[in-house]
């Protein structure tokens, strides 16, 4: 027997329609070059059927990408509901990958329009040339129109003026495309995900349950996550869907910057990359700021070391680690620990809470040996990370590679990991980052996590590099703190007792910085280019 119930759609559209409905009256605020931006959820709803309106004006077609290249601000809010809303699809392009990577973006995804803060013209403009579908750029600021050679060129405020507010909302189907966002392609070309309709919303509603960040009505969210990155890991979504108010940090905001933000308007949930909450902490160092509104932080993009969950705890903020990617909308697990772990002491709550955690509810995971057979979840069988979900990528889009992608109907992340018998995920390396030494694997996040829970120690990447006998050993690549000094003789100390014997780093070798990605983590890549005549002290006897 079939269940008697409506096929209502699960859209973006009624993400939109509900904020009009309930919420006309919340603040969104925009931090600006001159002060804060600030309008209510109102003016969002008109502005954002005025782009409904523009964009059928300018011809842009149902199921039409159409590109942002943006920081997160209250436009990039308005593009982020008006083009998914009105049957289009949001394609957001991360202003920090290389040029060329971005032109074949733009291409692949065949994008009709781009959507260009005033401040990236420049960046956009000596692209612009390799960028054969765009029909015409729109330039979003305050300000008149920019010299450029972009062209046609259209003004974000005067299109908007132009265009009526009366707009009815279409009714979609769920599982058309909302948005599109690629990797940021660490070997081989990008590749794109489409995220439907149905996706977007169903994560968004996972985010407002209790047990992941219990996102509501009351609630001050800063979205500090790029709205050029897995969609601000569906932010903005939730925020909308229950009516919290909105914080955007605008262009480049600095760790100080974020603090503030955090101080003045009592913000109570923002999420960051480890990266961003370490500057914060370097913030605090500098100055102090209250940031006790804070209830819930969600860090994630890659592993939250032990030691930051700790000076977080230290500053009575809680940060909650989760796991998730670019294909998977983007998140997949939350670390809490459990009812029958709260007796525990804090170190023994922090173990868990650095694992990636539980997987969110209609998320499943489980763990591949090479022989493509699951292992069991005991917390020690190590094998590649395969996830399947409604959230989930079922396919990349236009690409050839998407075969090689899955197994069985389960997506293969390239994560390898451990899945302990409670359910909680622990990823040990990215399977092109594991140290395979004498036949055994060393993970290098383990490694990186406990190097960093060194006081002196700013930041820390481990690879692997060739080796005679063991084919392959760790290198441990440490920054110290600023005018602090410490030995690899101390660091060796330090892991002594933290790690096993095999696998404390052959050496350690200090560096002024890490190189980073697009989107803030280690360049394993190019750390390994930069070692790879490096020669282990045992060879250069
Ligand atoms: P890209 O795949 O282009 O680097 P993503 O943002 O999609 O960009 O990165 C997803 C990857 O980031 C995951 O496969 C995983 O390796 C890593 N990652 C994300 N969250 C965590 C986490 N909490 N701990 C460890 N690694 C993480």
């Amino acid at each position: 027997m079939r269940g008697l119930m409506m096929d209502y759609p699960l859209t973006i559209t009624h993400i939109l329609d509900r904020a009009r409905r309930l919420f006309r009256d919340k603040p969104v605020l925009t931090r600006t070059a001159s002060g804060m931006h600030r309008y209510t959820y109102g003016d969002l709803y008109r502005r954002v059927c005025r782009l409904a309106n523009a964009l059928t004006a300018l011809g842009v077609c149902d199921g039409e990408r159409v590109g942002s290249f943006a920081w997160n601000t209250y436009r990039h809010l308005e593009l982020y509901l008006g083009i998914p809303s009105s049957g289009r699809v949001l394609h957001t392009l991360n202003i920090r990958l290389f040029p060329e990577q971005i032109g074949f973006i733009v291409n692949h995804a065949e994008d009709a329009l781009i959507f260009v803060d005033d401040s990236l013209v420049p960046a956009l403009e000596a692209l612009a040339p390799q960028l054969k579908c765009v029909r015409g750029y729109v330039v979003m600021g305050d300000g008149p129109l920019p010299k450029t050679s972009l062209a046609p060129l259209y003004r974000y405020e005067d299109l908007l003026a132009a265009a009526s507010e009366d707009y009815d909302l279409p009714r979609l189907d769920e599982n058309n495309a909302a948005g599109m966002c690629y990797t940021s392609g660490t070997t081989g070309n990008p590749k794109g995900v489409a995220y439907s309709h149905r996706a977007l919303t169903l994560q968004s509603l996972a985010q407002c349950s209790a047990d992941a960040f219990g996102l509501c009505e009351s609630d001050v969210v800063m979205s500090v996550v790029p709205m050029f990155q897995a969609n601000a890991w569906g932010l903005p979504y939730t925020a909308t869907l229950v009516g919290a108010t909105q914080i955007y940090p605008g262009a480049q905001p600095t760790p100080q910057d974020i603090c503030e933000l955090v101080q003045e308007h009592k913000i109570s949930v923002t999420a960051g990359v480890p990266t961003v909450l370490l500057g914060m902490l370097g913030a605090l160092e500098q100055k102090s700021y209250d940031l006790s509104s804070l209830r819930c932080v969600p860090c994630g993009g890659s592993a939250v070391p032990e030691s930051l969950l700790a000076r977080f705890d230290q500053l009575g903020i809680r940060v909650v680690q989760a796991w998730g990617m670019t294909e998977t909308s983007p998140l997949a697990t939350l670390s809490k620990p459990r009812s029958s772990m709260v007796s525990w002491s804090a170190e023994q709550q922090r173990l868990v809470r650095a694992k990636q955690g539980m997987s969110m509810p209609f998320v499943e995971m489980r763990i591949v040996g090479d022989d493509g057979k699951e292992l069991p979840q005991d917390g020690k069988s190590v094998g590649e990370l395969q996830v399947r979900g409604p959230w989930i990528v079922a396919e990349y889009y236009n690409d050839p590679r998407s075969a090689a992608a899955f197994q069985d109907g389960w997506f293969k992340t390239g994560d390898i990991a451990t899945i302990d018998p409670d359910g909680y995920l622990q990823i040990t390396d990215r399977a092109k980052d594991v140290i395979k030494s004498g036949g055994e694997w060393i993970s290098s996040v383990e490694l990186e996590n406990a190097i960093i829970g060194h006081p002196q120690v700013l930041e820390a990447a481990v690879i692997g590099l060739p080796h005679e006998r063991w084919q392959e050993r760790p290198l441990a690549c440490v920054v110290p703190r600023p005018g602090q000094q410490v030995s690899r003789a101390e660091i060796l100390k330090f892991l002594a007792d933290k790690v096993a014997k095999w696998w404390l780093p052959e050496d350690v070798v200090f560096v002024e910085s890490i190189p980073k990605t697009s989107v803030g983590k280690i360049a394993k890549r190019d750390l390994r280019e930069q070692f790879k005549d490096y020669h282990w002290p045992s060879e250069k006897a």
